[in-house]
């Protein structure tokens, strides 16, 4: 039981733009509102105030609202409803019974709200201050100038100034024991969001291979970085006749035959290096620590892999080849080497690839050429 409610009450709205410490303030304190709004009806209900009971039931089901919103994700519409919902009753209490119960403090839970339950700018968070302080000197100012409608006898007030006391207290306690709690869980979600946010940036959404920035940023990486004793070959590659195949059999035929490849690439680079979609239907291999012989039997054999793979559509299979160009990297490195002079020798190898791979294309496709 007491698992299920902490449950309900901590649930996280997966949102990565806010800690999901703002919607459990707004929420528990929107929650303990209700239950505050409660003990009114029932203190109205007992003393036969019934309008009374009516606007605390009014202001409860809008509390309910904000709990609700918090939920959603719509944490500062939640906050907005709970800062406007309190002045409304501080307004209604102060013009009804007066300054003597204490409800005016309720001020400085919107004020400690206003900074800890919100990611507006400083400048907004001075400005929401300064609409704060305008509500607690407007009370005030209204205290010293009209007397209450309602006089309240001594054993009311005291009740009356009791039920406000605890429940500022506890709103207080709540918001600041929730700001301080533990930070790690908060930043562990940043991280987790972070290494999302990595990772669809790095590769390529259809096929899940890298994409060409982050195929060439690894390239770069792999010749600055690493030691070779046989050097580092690349290949270009390219779908034959792909227009083809998904002028037959539509374009999500075409995307599937990407699809399928791609995780045949994966498969088959794994002891070699990477697979990267260059663009369109067109892949980059590079081969660490690989001579040009070997990579070419390497890619050779992948080719002949793809020639008799046949990729299932519907009820069809879909005939695929592809051609090839496989050059080598000088991988040799001075000490006055940097990225942009990596990359751009790499880029030369690709054009080298692409020349070669042009070749097979002329010469009849479904072949590498070195
Ligand atoms: P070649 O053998 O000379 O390479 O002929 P090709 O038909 O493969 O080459 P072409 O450049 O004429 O056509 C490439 C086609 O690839 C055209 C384009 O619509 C298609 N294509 C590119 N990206 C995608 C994709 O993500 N999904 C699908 N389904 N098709 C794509
Ligand atoms: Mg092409
Ligand atoms: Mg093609």
């Amino acid at each position: 039981m007491a698992n299920k409610i902490t449950e309900f009450l901590f649930k996280d709205v997966t949102n990565a733009n806010e800690s999901n410490r703002v919607s459990f303030i707004v929420r528990i304190n929107s929650l303990m509102m209700c239950v505050y709004f409660l003990i009114w009806i029932t203190v109205f209900g007992i003393t036969e105030r019934y309008i009374n009971a009516g606007i605390c039931f009014g202001l409860m089901c809008v509390y309910a609202i904000s709990v609700y919103l918090t939920y959603r994700d719509k944490n500062s519409a939640a906050l907005l409803i709970y800062c406007a919902i309190t002045t409304v009753w501080m307004f209604r209490f102060v013009v009804q019974w007066g300054w003597e119960c204490g409800i005016q403090h309720y001020v400085f839970i919107l004020l400690v709200l206003v900074f800890v339950a919100s990611y507006k700018s400083f400048r907004e968070k001075m400005l929401s201050s300064l609409i704060v302080f305008s509500i607690r000197m407007f009370l005030y100012t209204w205290h010293i100038t009209y007397p209450p409608v309602e006089e309240l006898s001594r054993p009311i007030s005291v009740t009356f100034q009791i039920i406000n006391i605890v429940s500022i207290f506890f709103s207080l306690i709540v918001i600041l024991s929730i700001f301080t709690r533990d930070k790690l869980a908060t930043e562990a979600k940043l991280a987790r969001y972070n290494s999302q946010l990595k990772a669809v940036a790095e590769h390529d959404h259809l096929t899940g291979l890298l994409n060409r920035r982050s195929g060439m940023a690894e390239t770069v990486d792999k010749i600055m970085n690493g030691s070779f004793n046989y050097g580092m070959s690349i290949a270009m590659a390219d779908i034959d006749h792909f227009k083809k195949i998904n002028d037959t059999y539509g374009h999500d035929a075409g995307d599937e035959v990407l699809k399928k490849l791609a995780g045949c690439f994966t498969e088959f680079m794994k002891p070699y290096g990477i697979a990267v979609r260059w663009g369109g239907e067109e892949f980059l291999f590079v081969f660490d620590d690989m001579n040009l012989d070997d990579a070419f039997v390497a890619l050779d054999g992948l080719r002949l892999k793809i020639a008799t793979l046949e990729i299932p559509w519907k009820d069809q299979r879909i005939p695929v080849t592809m051609t090839f160009g496989v050059t080598d990297i000088n991988v040799m490195k001075s000490a006055s080497d940097t990225d942009l002079d990596i990359e751009n020798r790499i880029m030369d190898a690709i054009t080298d690839a692409d020349k070669k791979l042009y070749m097979g294309k002329e010469s009849g496709r479904n072949k590498v050429v070195i």
